[in-house]
């Protein structure tokens, strides 16, 4: 994996810098309330005050003074929100061909200021310097959490609960944030995660389907895991009448199509919304406040194929290596559409009503449910999959608003940073975004290639696309970074004489 490029991108931060006028969505979960003037000092909210009423002109009494020196952004009839934290976010690496540069602008084209990298699959160093050269604004990059996949770097597998414990010892030495686990027998997941509470260090899991058995989502919760990515496990909690999937007989987990097809019978198997058990196991989870990252977005062509594989950003924003990594073949994760049809369709969608009831009620009973993509994988797109995941939420019951609280506060509270970011507030970090059409109305408007409105001429245009992505007081023109992406794109593309097609089409 190749390092990041020395910062060429975004101006400031500044003495004082002053958005004006504008329309602020805070991320508490408060309505939209404006026109508002913003006054950041440095990286900090230094004041935020309001200028009036919508509708009328601004009363020029009520503004902060603007001093000859200061920075403004004029932002009239726009919008601004805090920062987006994607908590499932691969950089990516030699499988999809990707690069720093390419995923870290994608990203912050799209508002996302903080990631939490599962797995860290550059390694922890590499992830760990990226970290603190974001930190220091060195690079073009979010703010990182490195969640290390559990038993890396250790010399072959952890076999004793002792063992468990000098590895996440290790890992904190060596500045992890947190452990991202797949299942583990048992005294070594219990041992491995008593030492990482007992460090202060963040624990999340995607329950494999080969651990699971051993531990499902609310064994884990009571061993003291902090919180699960994805989804599997939590139906197992769920079972009443099986303690196994109801694998076929002639099912191979290695055939990503016999694991993704029979995934998407899984919440079938499990107990009624609404059941005895259903509540037993939600009411569990609330008492633990254990956080459910969902990431809907990835599964989402199980259930509708053509959807993910034609979306229209992938012919200007994805790289030739990262469009064949997605297309079917028996040898790459997440290429599973080896005899993808119309009934597996249908199964997930099904499997998707279930899941999704689960999560708006655990969400509705006050539970902590946060926003992540894992794009890279299975036609998802860098940022764009993140907005996508968004609408997914709204699409499960989540109003806008719980969306978005979401997407910042929520997230800021698992990773403990809730006193300096996740919401718009004096004396926290500035990290905002700034969009020139309400999200609350349409969170299309936030992908990197807008929503399509019919102008007063009869004409589809398009509107949005985030205009600034602000990190740490640092304004990025958010369309610029997706123009560098673009550029990057094109050059791969002419170099090897590439253009994306259909599988099975030359077209
Ligand atoms: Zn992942």
């Amino acid at each position: 994996m190749p390092d990041a490029e020395e910062r060429s991108e975004g101006e400031g931060p500044f003495d004082r810098l002053i958005i004006r006028g504008v329309n602020m969505i805070d991320g508490t979960g408060s309505p939209l309330s404006g026109p508002v003037d913003i006054v950041i000092e440095g990286n900090r909210i230094a004041s935020i005050q309001t200028v009036g009423w919508p509708g009328v002109p601004i009363n020029e009494n009520r503004r902060p003074e603007v001093g000859e020196e200061d920075k403004v952004i004029e932002a009239e009839g726009m919008y601004v929100l805090p920062g987006f934290f994607d908590m499932h976010a691969h950089t990516g690496g030699s499988s999809q061909g990707t690069w720093p540069e390419y995923v870290y602008k994608l990203w912050l084209a799209h508002g996302i200021t903080t990631v939490r990298e599962p797995g860290s699959g550059n390694g922890l160093q590499w992830t760990v310097r990226h970290k603190e050269r974001s930190e220091n604004n060195e690079i073009t990059a979010p703010r990182k959490f490195a969640y290390i996949t559990f038993g890396r770097g250790h010399d072959g597998p952890i076999t004793t609960p002792e063992q468990a414990r000098s590895w996440v010892r290790m890992i904190h030495e060596q500045g992890a944030d947190g452990i991202k686990f797949f299942g583990a027998r048992p005294d070594i997941f219990e041992a491995a995660l008593d030492e990482a509470n007992q460090l202060g260090l963040g624990s999340m899991a995607h329950h494999a389907q080969t651990r699971v058995v051993y531990a499902n989502v609310l064994d884990t919760a009571r061993m003291g895991l902090q919180g699960m990515t994805h989804w599997y496990g939590l139906p197992e909690a769920l079972f009443t009448d099986r303690v196994i999937q109801d694998y076929p007989l002639d099912y191979n987990y290695m055939n990503e199509q016999h694991r993704f097809e029979e995934a998407g019978r899984l919440w079938k198997q499990a107990a009624e919304p609404g059941s005895e058990r259903w509540y037993e196991v939600m009411d569990e989870l609330l008492e633990f406040d254990f956080e459910i990252n969902p990431t809907f977005t990835i599964y989402e062509a199980s259930r509708d194929l053509m959807r993910g594989r034609r979306a229209e950003w992938h012919e200007r924003y994805t790289i030739p290596s990262l469009w064949d990594f997605f297309q079917p073949d028996r040898r790459a994760h997440g290429s599973y559409w080896f005899d993808w049809g119309t009934e597996q369709e249908v199964a997930w969608k099904e499997n998707y009503r279930l899941w999704m009831q689960f999560i708006n009620e655990y969400k509705n009973r006050g539970g902590t449910v946060t926003v992540g993509s894992d794009a890279g994988f299975i036609y998802k797109l860098y940022g764009f999959a993140y907005i996508r995941e968004l609408e997914l939420l709204r699409e499960a019951g989540f109003h806008p608003l719980e969306v978005f609280r979401s997407a910042s506060l929520s997230a800021a509270e698992v990773l403990g940073v809730d006193h300096e970011l996740g919401t718009i507030e004096v004396g926290k970090l500035a990290d905002l975004i700034l969009v020139e059409e309400n999200p609350l109305k349409n969170m299309k408007v936030l992908y990197g290639t807008g929503a399509v409105r019919v102008d007063e001429n009869n004409r589809p245009v398009r509107v949005g696309s985030i205009k600034y992505t602000i990190k740490d007081g640092i304004i990025y023109d958010a369309k610029q970074l997706l123009e560098d992406v673009e550029k990057m794109v094109r050059q791969v593309k002419e170099e090897d004489n590439y253009r994306i097609t259909q599988p099975g089409l030359d077209y």
